[in-house]
């Protein structure tokens, strides 16, 4: 750091405290070659992330949407607002740490699906059923699986998958009836 005073490179930090505003630090230098102290801050840089969308538009990266996305997925589960902020902090910073400034909207659904996947497993299949689009019930049947104890896995849920016509409902009733 330059000194102010007589524009000498050698001042020395003498003192280092965290700043008023979150993510900054004040420091408190020496000049070396005048003696002069001065103060210098020192923030992290907040770059926006922009979110490429399926039909290639750009949008800035909104925390607030992704916060609804988990909250509405999250509805009536034994999931705390904690949870939520934190799994909202994770992906937040996975991608402002990412030296990408251009993410796929693709790449966030993913994120999303994962965090949910390690907290609620009814939480994560409704974000993924409506994320990825489920076009057939077998879609959501394989994922379901996924979700069973290997021991689980077995014809009951391939039947309901090649009957075709079932709706979600009727497969989230086939889930119930593996607990017998
Ligand atoms: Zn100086």
């Amino acid at each position: 750091m330059k000194c102010p005073f007589c524009g000498k490179l050698n001042t020395r930090v003498v003192d280092s405290r965290p700043g008023k505003i979150e993510f900054e630090v004040r420091r408190r230098r020496e000049c070396q070659a005048c003696s002069q102290r001065f103060t210098t801050y020192e923030r992290v840089e907040q770059v926006p992330v922009m979110i490429v969308k399926k039909d290639n538009r750009r949008e800035e990266f909104d925390r607030e949407k992704i916060l609804k996305g988990i909250q509405k997925a999250c509805e009536k589960r034994a999931i705390s607002v904690n949870q939520i902020e934190e799994m909202v902090d994770t992906i937040e910073r996975d991608l402002r740490e990412s030296s990408e400034r251009e993410v796929s909207s693709k790449v966030v659904g993913e994120k999303i699906i994962t965090a949910l996947k390690a907290v609620d497993d009814v939480a994560y299949v409704r974000f993924a059923s409506v994320y990825r689009e489920f076009r057939h019930v077998a879609d959501f049947i394989d994922e379901l699986k996924g979700l069973l104890p290997q021991e689980c896995q077995t014809i009951e849920l391939d039947q309901m998958a090649t009957s075709g016509s079932d709706t979600i409902a009727s497969s989230k009733a086939g889930k119930g009836g593996q607990d017998d």
